[in-house]
């Protein structure tokens, strides 16, 4: 693999980063994922906002502009022949002495990007749907921000595994907040319920179209917190992310959603999504 890391192409063996660096010391960093369909970016334009929002949040210095980072994913692509799978980003606020105060202005921030191969279209999860359990939200308070400070998700996804299931859904004084790397829907009567936007959830760029498609195929969408009895009582469920698109979600702490299949909207906006991707896709 060929991968980016502050201005040069190596080989992963050959790319370093400082042991200084305040992404590996403070997970003083933030990234997105950003899906290749057929040689070409999803919704480039969507995360490059959301990175630089999430940068501003944190008072990080961008390390380039916003047409350079997609010439960088476009060369990546090229130098790798990739087709399908996904380009991972991350920007971290650079290598200074360990110091919990930012380090002085005029420190360069450290870019790294690398790609994984991956069938995302075509996926065999998508034909059964997935099961969650659902879990205590213990992460920060400020999940809007997409920071690389992912151990909670991680342990949330351990504890999936560990129940024999496909991932978590977190739930905060009674409501679920979101997946672990993933936003969560639920429909009943033909309504599609998903949590608002806030400080509680990552404000995701598959979650923004596909609402926008739900709407203009004139299905009804509540942006509301909905609490896991909610859920279990639902006729379907559904995550969304860059990675699994529209992904069905067929059982919820154990209790079986209306047929334990995917269900009918979760299957059209899933299609509608990747028809109008690829399309789109730059
Ligand atoms: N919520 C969380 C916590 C996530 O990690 C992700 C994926 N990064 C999402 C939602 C989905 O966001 P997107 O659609 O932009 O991938």
């Amino acid at each position: 693999r060929i991968v980016y890391v502050n201005g040069e192409y190596l080989p992963e063996e050959e790319a370093k980063v400082s042991v200084f660096d305040r992404g590996f010391l403070f997970a003083d960093g933030v990234y997105e994922v950003t899906t290749v369909l057929g040689g070409k970016l999803v919704d480039f334009a969507g995360h490059a906002k959301r990175l630089w929002r999430s940068m501003g949040e944190l008072e990080m210095t961008p390390p380039c502009t916003e047409e350079e980072l997609l010439a960088i994913h476009r060369e990546l692509i090229a130098r790798n022949g990739l087709e399908e799978g996904m380009i991972y980003l991350q920007v971290t606020r650079g290598a200074a002495d360990r110091d919990f105060a930012f380090p002085p202005e005029g420190t360069a921030p450290t870019l790294v990007l690398f790609h994984q191969e991956k069938v995302i279209a075509e996926s065999p999860a998508a034909e059964k749907g997935i099961r969650v359990i659902s879990i205590p939200d213990a992460r920060w308070g400020r999940r809007d921000i997409k920071t690389v400070q992912l151990l909670y998700p991680s342990m949330g996804k351990m504890m999936a595994k560990k129940a024999g299931v496909d991932d978590a859904w977190m739930v905060e004084e009674g409501m679920v907040t979101e997946g672990t790397s993933n936003n969560a829907y639920i429909v009943k009567g033909g309504v599609i319920v998903t949590r608002q936007l806030g400080t509680e959830i990552l404000h995701g760029i598959t979650r923004a179209a596909v609402l926008r498609f739900a709407r203009e195929a004139q299905m009804t969408v509540e942006e509301r917190p909905f609490t896991v009895q909610e859920a279990q009582a639902a006729d379907e469920a559904f995550i969304t992310s860059a990675s699994a698109f529209v992904m069905p979600v067929v059982e919820i702490d154990g209790a079986r959603l209306g047929t334990g299949t995917p269900g009918p909207v979760a299957t059209r906006l899933r299609e509608i999504y990747i028809e109008e991707m690829r399309k789109a896709a730059v």
